[in-house]
């Protein structure tokens, strides 16, 4: 099973806990959507050296934080939460460790899951400490 495919499943499970609001948090780097545009006019042109000289130039987008987690989000009794997803087996790499001790250091709940089941057993762990979260466990949305 692919990461992504994890992560689609977590955030269907999760979504609409009414104890938790969740999203998405991405970190990468773009092209601006006006420069892909002029690259594909270029090579509809069939210049492809003028394409590839303009995207060696093109300025780049950088977004997120490094090594922030794939969903954030926070719990109903104010407590942060990051939720770094991998595959069955997958690792952390070294400038997610640092975010993570940093998350850490903030009293923020940072979990790593690799399944439903990963991410069911951190949160209840929270729920089994947490009487506001547990108040609103049952509610409808
Ligand atoms: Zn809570």
């Amino acid at each position: 099973m692919l990461e992504r495919d994890v992560q689609n499943r977590i955030m269907l499970l999760i979504g609409t806990r009414p104890y938790l609001r969740i999203w998405r948090q991405s970190v990468g780097v773009a092209t601006p959507y006006a420069t892909v545009q002029a690259v594909i006019r270029l090579l509809e042109r069939g210049d492809p050296a003028g394409a590839l000289g303009l995207l060696s130039r093109a300025r780049v987008i950088k977004f997120g934080v490094p090594g922030a987690a794939d969903i954030t989000g926070v719990f109903a009794c104010g407590m942060r939460v990051e939720i770094e997803v991998k595959r069955p087996g997958g690792k952390q790499s070294a400038v997610q460790v640092r975010f993570e001790t940093v998350m850490n250091s903030m009293s923020c709940l940072y979990v790593v899951v690799d399944s439903e089941e990963s991410i069911e057993d951190a949160l209840c762990k929270h729920l089994d400490a947490c009487p506001e979260c547990t108040d609103r466990k049952e509610w409808n949305q």
